[in-house]
This record gives C-alpha cells, structure tokens and sequence, in this order.
C-alpha cells in the first residue's frame, strides 16, 4: 500500500464502511461508477440550489427558482381544459399572494390526505408561466409550522447525478456523510510553493466545501465552477496528469536512440523531382523533424496540418532520411484506402529514386504477404506503408527506423507504442489531419512535441460552401451539372442512418438509385463500407482515372483521399455529422487550382441549433477554429468518439471550461519534472508517491520509481 498517507486506506474503503449503505445500494452506486469512500468524495455536484433565504410569494419571477411558505388555501383534481387528463393542483398563499403548484404523476388518495387546507409548506422549486398564471410544477414539499424556520433549513444545496432507484435526498446525505467523516483524509500532496503561488487550498477541505458549501461563499463563483475550493481539485488533477505526462516523455528522451545524418542523398533528388515547391510550413516543419532525427534521443512527434496542407510529402521526406542513414521506415494508416493510396503516391518516387516499397494489408494473399515480410526481414525492403496489419507480431523489420502513424486517433495509444517496439527505439512521428484543438492535444498528445503545418500550397482558392435545403434540390442538380459539364467530378456523401452494416448497404444503394434518376446521363460509381476491399480500390481508380463522373460515398471517403479534379461536394443530412467530420469531407474538395464547392444539404427535421453548427462550415475554412466550436458543441467524449475518449477523462476537471488551469498545471509539471533530482529527491517523495498511485491504473509509467 501507500507509505506517504497512512489515510489512504480507509479513502479506499468500499462505501458500505458508510452509514446505511447495503449491498443494494452499493450496486446502484456502482452504476455511477462509484466503488470506494474515495469515488464518493471526488463525486461532485453538478449544480447547487441558493435556498439561504425565504423569497414572498410576490416575489416569485417565472424562470427562477425559491424556496418559499405558504399556507393551503385549496387542493384538489382538476381535469385540464383540453380532455381527460387529470392533474392535482394546490394553491397556497402568504401574506404577500398566491402561487399554483401543480402535479402531473400522484396518487389521488395520498395526495387528497396530504393536502389539506390551513396546512403550512415548506416549498422549493422553478416558477413557471402557464395561462397567464405563474405554477410550480412537481415542487419539492416538506411540511412545517408557521414559525420561523430553524436556520440549519436555509442553505445551499448540493444537486448530484442520479441513477435510476436512487433519490437526491438519498445521494445526498451519503455525500454528506462521507465528507464530514472521511475528507479530512485526503491529504495535499503538492510542492508547498506551487499551493502558495495560486493559493490552492487543503484539498480535505475543497472537498467539504464543494460538498457541504457554507452559506457565507459566493453561490455564483460557486454556481459557475470559479470558486477556488473547485478551482484547487481542478488544479491537483491537471498537475498529477501532466506531470506522468512530463516525465513519460522525459523517459523517451532519456533512452538512446540513433542520431541520423541528413546526409541528402534521397531527400535532395526528390525534392528535385517535385512538381512544386515545399511551402514555408512544410520547409519548418520538416526541419523539427530532421533536428529530432539528428539528435542522440528517438523523436517522439505529432504532425498536424489542415486537410490538403500536404503532410504525406513531408512524411515521405522523413523516411527518406531514415533510408539514407541505412534504416527502414514504416507508414500506417487507418484504411486500407488510405494506406494504398500512400503506396500508389510513395510507390511513383520511390522508384524514381531507385529504393524499394511494399504494401501490407489484411487482405493481402498469403504467398505475396510471405514476401514481403521476407524482404523486411532481409532488409531488401526500404518502406512498408500499410494498415493494422503491420502490428501482427510476424511482421518484423530488418532495422526499423522511424515509424510514422497516420491520422493518429484512429488508432490506440498502445499501438504507438507497440509500433516502436518493432525497432531499437525508432523515431515515431504521429499525423492528423484532424485538427485537434489545442486543450486536447495537451492531454492527449501532452507527451508528444508538436508540429503544425498552418498553411495550404498556394493557388487554391478556397473552397465554397453553402447549406441548402430540400427544396432547393433542383438547383443543386442544375448546378452539379454545369460543373460536370466543366469536366470535373463530384462527390456525394451520405451518413448512415444506424451503425449498422445491412443499412449501410441499403443507405447507400437507395442514394444511388435517387441520383441515377437525376443524374443517370453521368457515370455514377458507388463506394461503401460493405464492399470487398479490391472493389473499393477499383471504384477508386475508375473515380482517379475520371472513369467515372460521379462517386457516390457513404463515410469510408472521410481521410485522405486525393482527386484534386473534384470540384464539388454534396453531403445528403449533413446535420448528422460532426463538424470536424465535415471538415474532412470537404477537405476531399479544394485539391487543386479550380474554384471548388462544398454544399451541405440539411433535412427538413434539422433543428435551429442543427443549422447554427452547419452555419459554422459557411464562415470558416479554418479546421483548428472547426474543431474547437465541436468539441465545444460535443463534448471530448463526442469529438474523439469512445477509443481515445478514456484520455481526456477527468475526475473534476473539464478540459473546456478549465482550460486556463490546464496550461498553468501543466507549466508547473513540465517545469518539476525538468528538476535535475525530482527522481530522487526526498522533498519529492510524496509528490512521486501520488504520481504513482493516480497513473497506476491509466498508462504505464515505467520511468517512476
Ligand atoms: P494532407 O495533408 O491532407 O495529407 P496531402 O499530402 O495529401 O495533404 O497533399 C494534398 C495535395 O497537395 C497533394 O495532391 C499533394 O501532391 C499536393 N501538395 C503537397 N505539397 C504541395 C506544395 N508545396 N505545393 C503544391 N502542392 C502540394
Ligand atoms: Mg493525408
């Protein structure tokens, strides 16, 4: 167990240690992922409830909330105005006048014997505005006497999550008990001068506090999550979590890697070869890349940059120096798609500059995949570009030498790391064309050195795009076709319905048959999910080769495709997609120098707040400003979807709202982990201690000792 806090034990305890918490009640607890006193205490309220003081009845503003008494002036059943629907009402009344509280769900009985006239109540909850009348409904009642009400009843209420079978009053008074019984456990454990410089409370007791709030705070900073009690748990959480990261990426700095000369011999002839110029981007990009490559420690980057900012060359570029120094390199990617179409683009300079390259996938036969693995194995091979199926165990590399992971977060953080075991500590160099706002590439990728890729190659106007409704269906079309007339081809994409593959085939065989009807003089190629992998690629061909006018596309389009003749974009429900998702499809547009359109059709259900996000595609066709209005719309949950999800899951902390704390907490972190003797140091000890024991189970951590 843990030698710095002898507390820790009991913080540990199952919550059935707690007053009244039998094995029923634990399981409903469990379902809000609640197992020890310790989850208890760290569960917070959502909201809390002002009932400090007694509001007139007078005084009752629809909108709000009060806690008020009055007396019963009359109760009973009422059948509504429009037909048979019963509802229990009760007027009460004070001195200042009269409100109606209403109940839609009772039992007639109970409610007739509990309501009596002349009786007193104690009543909390929103006032609304009904038929001219103001009503409360399904209030919250407890009987009490025309005295003064005892003052432990004016207070702020904590307000928690629920699970079914568990009441508020229920939750609450556990959190209650476990906070006055077990908070003063939880011991701070941070460098005294860091509480000192943001003026961090006792954690024992911001955990009371949030729990069981004085009535003397400020309810609004409270209300709001700006109350310093919060601000210091948010603070604890953020430092813990960046300091792992700090030091895990410390730990790859530590080992030895290979320090590659740039010794010019392929990255200048392709270079040469190029139809174009590097951008400014690219050029600075690729030279952080070299400077890690160079240096004594394996590199250990993300690459991010806009959707056609032109990464896949920059990656090339880097395998190349790895090739020049005598190394292999690896490129994955995502979708069998994307990794041929890599190949297809590496396979044409690599030849040219007379080095090797394979492709590596699922579906590959066996005597051709026997092969290739041999000619890793022999080193023959220079680059494998590939899917999933480069992490099999067989697929072993004569000298691997930097390995790149395209679009990153479809992939686990493990398999970053199981890829760099296929090597003596090879370069791992990360890209997303996701653009990842950048509070959550502090956590997700906090380990990672970063670089951007902030600008396009030049001579691409950018791209069009307006939202359209169903009624304007036949302009669309018209003006479809005079873009195909132009002799470019155009994209039609459609969400699926549900996650499942039968009505993916069917969603995408319907849009089919609908366009063939309006656009059947074209040629019409159909992509989807459920097609074997060789006849997705073949409609990719015949689609590159302008042997077909049209594609017709379910979501397995999103990454990476190039057809820079495309000039035009159609997304059928575009309400179902996610903004960043959005922006990649539109991305599939805009490739090369004519005027490109992006039309985002949205259905006739799509609601108000549906045609505000859309409306944020029309304005910006910046991915970083994009992903950061999602992932505020989302939800890091919604925006990363449930694989790296885990990731940016806090306790307390919300990476949106708390952001400012974020980079303090990490600055601190970054800045303690670069303490020559933090690793030993004994006035670190329990700051190690902690470390440890809150990375335990999220990430390995081998470097702490
Ligand atoms: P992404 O960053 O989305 O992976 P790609 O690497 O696929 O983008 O590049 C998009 C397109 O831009 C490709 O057709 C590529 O050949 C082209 N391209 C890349 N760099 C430049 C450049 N500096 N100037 C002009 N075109 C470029
Ligand atoms: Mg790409």
């Amino acid at each position: 167990m843990t030698g710095a806090n002898p507390h820790a034990a009991c913080l540990q305890a199952p919550l059935s240690t707690l007053k009244g918490v039998g094995p029923r009640l634990s399981e409903k607890l469990l379902r809000l992922g609640l197992r020890t006193v310790e989850d208890l205490l760290y569960f917070l309220p959502f909201r809390y409830e002002d009932r400090r003081s007694l509001a007139q009845i007078s005084q009752l503003t629809p909108g709000e909330s009060y806690l008020f008494k009055g007396e019963i002036i009359s109760a009973d059943e009422v059948t509504s105005g429009h037909g048979r629907k019963k509802i229990f009402e009760v007027i009460v009344g004070d001195q200042s006048g009269q409100v109606l509280l209403k109940w839609f769900h009772y039992r007639r009985d109970w409610m007739k014997r509990r309501y009596q006239n002349g009786r007193q109540l104690l009543i909390y909850g929103e006032v609304k505005f009904f038929s001219g009348r103001r009503e409360i409904l399904h209030p919250e009642i407890e009987f009490c006497t025309a005295e003064e009400l005892p003052t432990e009843q004016l207070r702020i209420l904590p307000v928690y999550p629920l699970t079914e079978g568990l009441s508020q009053k229920q939750l609450r008074a556990l959190c209650q008990q476990a906070a006055g019984d077990y908070a003063s456990c939880v011991e701070t454990q941070l460098p005294e001068e860091l509480r000192r410089r943001h003026q961090l409370l006792p954690l024992s007791q911001a955990l009371l506090h949030l729990h069981c709030p004085t009535i003397d705070c400020d309810f609004y900073a409270l209300q709001q999550g700006r109350d310093q009690n919060r601000r210091t748990l948010v603070y604890d959480e953020f430092f813990y979590f960046q300091l792992g990261l700090a030091l895990r990426r410390q730990g790859v700095q530590l080992e030895q890697g290979r320090a590659f000369n740039v010794a010019h011999t392929y990255t200048r002839p392709l270079a040469k070869l190029l139809p174009f110029n590097l951008t400014a981007a690219q050029k600075r990009v690729l030279g952080e890349i070299k400077n890690d490559m160079m240096a004594q420690h394996p590199m250990n980057r993300l690459l991010q940059g806009d959707v056609g900012s032109g990464k896949t060359i920059v990656a090339l570029m880097a395998c190349l120096i790895a090739i020049e120094n005598g190394a292999q390199a690896v490129v994955v990617a995502p979708t069998e798609i994307l990794a041929e179409q890599h190949y297809c683009q590496f396979q044409h300079w690599i030849t040219e500059l007379g080095l090797s390259v394979a492709l590596l996938t699922g579906s590959m036969a066996k005597k051709q995949r026997r092969k290739i693995l041999e000619q890793l194995a022999t080193g023959e091979l220079h680059l494998l570009v590939g899917t999933h199926a480069v992490f099999q165990p067989d697929v072993i590399f004569h000298d691997l030498g930097l390995a790149i992971i395209d679009e990153q977060h479809r992939f686990g953080v493990k398999q970053r790391h199981e890829l760099r075991k296929k090597g003596p500590n090879p370069d791992t160099l990360v890209m997303t064309a996701t653009p990842i706002p950048r509070t959550l590439s502090l956590t997700l990728y906090g380990d990672l050195a970063v670089s951007v890729i902030d600008e396009l190659p030049p001579g691409r106007p950018p791209i069009k795009t307006r939202i359209a409704n169903k009624n304007q269906r036949q302009a669309l079309i018209n003006f479809v076709r005079r873009e195909l007339d132009k002799g470019h081809q155009v994209y039609f994409v459609y969400p699926l319905v549900e996650e499942s593959e039968n009505s993916e085939l069917k969603a995408a065989t319907e849009a089919l048959e609908t366009l063939s009807a309006e656009l059947g003089d074209y040629r019409l190629g159909l992509l989807h999910g459920r097609l074997h992998s060789r006849d997705k690629e073949a409609v990719m061909q015949q689609f590159k080769a302008k042997e077909l006018d049209i594609l017709v596309a379910t979501t397995v389009i999103e990454v990476g495709i190039d057809v820079p003749n495309a000039s035009v974009m159609v997304i059928e429900h575009a309400e179902r997609f996610g903004l960043a998702q959005l922006h990649q499809l539109r991305g599939r547009v805009g490739r090369g120098s004519t005027q490109s359109y992006c039309i985002l059709v949205r259905s006739a259900q799509c609601s108000h707040d549906g045609i505000k996000r859309l409306s944020v595609m029309e304005r910006s066709n910046d991915g970083f400003a994009i992903a950061e209005a999602d992932l505020e719309q989302r939800g890091p949950g919604e925006f990363l979807g449930t694989r790296q999800a885990g990731l940016a899951d806090f306790r307390i902390a919300d990476i949106i709202r708390d952001t400012r704390l974020l980079e303090l907490a990490r600055h601190d972190a970054f800045e303690l982990a670069r303490e020559p003797d933090f690793m030993h140091d004994p006035r670190f000890a329990n700051v190690r201690e902690t470390l440890k024991q809150r990375w335990g189970t999220r990430l390995e951590l081998a470097s702490v000792g």
